[in-house]
């Protein structure tokens, strides 16, 4: 079988979240809030960014799971 429909339903799901990820990002951008932690507001690190450019979190509250 090429492709189950349950295999496509993820798919789309996935995608949806990207999508969410790119908006809250493009919403932040707007907020000039970009780049900065959702935690403590610290700015991002670079290096997270280059990684994951949808971080909304700092190493440190990534690492606690907030992320
Ligand atoms: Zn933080």
């Amino acid at each position: 079988m090429d492709g189950a429909p349950d295999d496509a339903a993820v798919e789309i799901a996935r995608a949806r979240t990207v999508i969410e990820q790119v908006e809250a990002a493009i919403a932040r951008i707007e907020q000039g809030t970009y780049g900065k932690c959702e935690s403590c507001g610290q700015d991002i690190d670079e290096a997270v960014l280059d990684v994951d450019p949808l971080a909304r979190s700092c190493r440190c509250h990534q690492a606690a799971g907030l992320a």
